[in-house]
C-alpha cells in the first residue's frame, strides 16, 4: 500500500480543460471515493493516476515516488474496469495468472498467488471455467482477482459495480469493503453513486465540471456539504 498525492493535476482535450487544478492527498490504506456526475472528469482523473492518460500539468506521487511520467505498468497499481475486460477463451486460472507470466513470475508463484487471490475472493471453485460460464457477480470477482495477484500498492476501480443487478450490487459492495478491510490496500474507486461513495469511503471527493467541491469524510459531507452543488447532489438538506 502506498498515500497518493496529486499536485495541481489537470487535462486538457484540444482546447477543453476536463480536469482542472486537483489536488487530492490519499493516505496509505485509505479508500478515498470519487464522486460526482457523469462527464464531470472521474475517469479522466483515475486513468491519469494509473498512466492510462499523461496529464496536461501537474504531478502525480506514489508514495514517495514521483510517477507522473512513468508507464502503467511501472507505477505499482491495478485497475478495474466496469467491463471486467477478462479475455474470454482463458479459464478464471489463467485470467488470473496471465499478467503474473508476462512479468516473468515463477510458476510455483503464480500458483500460490492465484489461489491465494481466489480464497480473499470465494472464487477457487471458478478457477476453471470461463468468462461466458460466470455470473456478472463472478465476473467481477474474476476482475478483482485478476487485480488483487498483482499485489498492488494501489487499487484503482472505475464504476466497478454499474453492470450489475441491484441486488448484486450490494453483495459486490461488501466485498469491497471487505476486500479493503483485509488487504489494507489503498483504493480509489470512482462512481456516480451516492450510496457507495457514503457507504464505501474513508473520504468521498466531489468533483463537478473538472474542479474539485471538497474532499471529507461522508458525514462531514452530509453534515457541511460545500458548496448547494455538494448539497444537491448527495440529498442533504442545505
Ligand atoms: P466521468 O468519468 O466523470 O463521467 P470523464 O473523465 O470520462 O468523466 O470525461 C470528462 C470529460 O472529458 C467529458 O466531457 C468527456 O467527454 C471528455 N473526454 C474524456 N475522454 C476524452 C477524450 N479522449 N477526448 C476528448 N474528450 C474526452
Ligand atoms: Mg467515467
Amino acid at each position: 500500500m502506498a498515500s497518493v498525492t496529486l499536485k495541481n493535476v489537470c487535462k486538457s482535450f484540444g482546447a477543453i480543460n476536463v480536469v482542472e487544478d486537483v489536488c487530492i492527498d490519499i493516505a496509505d490504506g485509505e479508500f478515498l471515493v470519487l464522486l460526482g456526475p457523469s462527464g464531470c472528469g472521474k475517469s479522466t482523473t483515475l486513468r491519469m493516476i494509473a498512466g492510462l492518460e499523461a496529464t496536461s500539468s501537474g504531478s502525480i506521487s506514489i508514495g514517495a515516488r514521483d510517477v507522473t511520467d512513468l508507464e502503467p505498468a511501472d507505477r505499482n497499481i491495478a485497475m478495474v474496469f466496469q467491463n471486467y475486460a477478462l479475455y474470454p477463451h482463458k479459464t478464471v486460472y489463467e485470467n488470473l495468472a496471465f499478467g503474473l507470466r508476462m512479468r516473468g513470475v515463477r510458476k510455483a508463484d503464480i500458483d500460490s498467488r492465484v489461489r491465494r487471490a481466489a480464497g480473499v475472493l470465494g472464487i477457487e471453485p471458478l478457477l476453471s471455467r470461463r468468462p461466458r460460464q460466470l455470473s456478472g457477480g463472478q465476473m467481477q470477482r474474476a476482475a478483482l482477482g485478476r487485480a488483487l495477484v498483482r499485489e498492488p500498492e494501489v487499487f484503482l476501480l472505475d464504476e466497478p459495480l454499474s453492470n450489475l443487478d441491484a441486488k448484486m450490487r450490494v453483495q459486490m459492495r461488501e466485498e469491497i469493503g471487505r476486500l479493503h478491510g483485509e488487504t489494507g490496500i489503498s483504493m480509489i474507486y470512482v462512481t456516480h453513486d451516492q450510496v457507495e461513495a457514503m457507504t464505501l469511503g474513508d473520504r468521498v471527493c466531489i468533483m463537478r465540471d473538472g474542479h474539485v467541491q471538497q474532499i471529507a469524510k461522508p458525514i462531514d459531507v452530509y453534515d457541511h456539504p460545500a458548496s448547494r452543488f455538494v448539497a444537491s447532489f448527495i440529498g442533504s438538506p442545505e
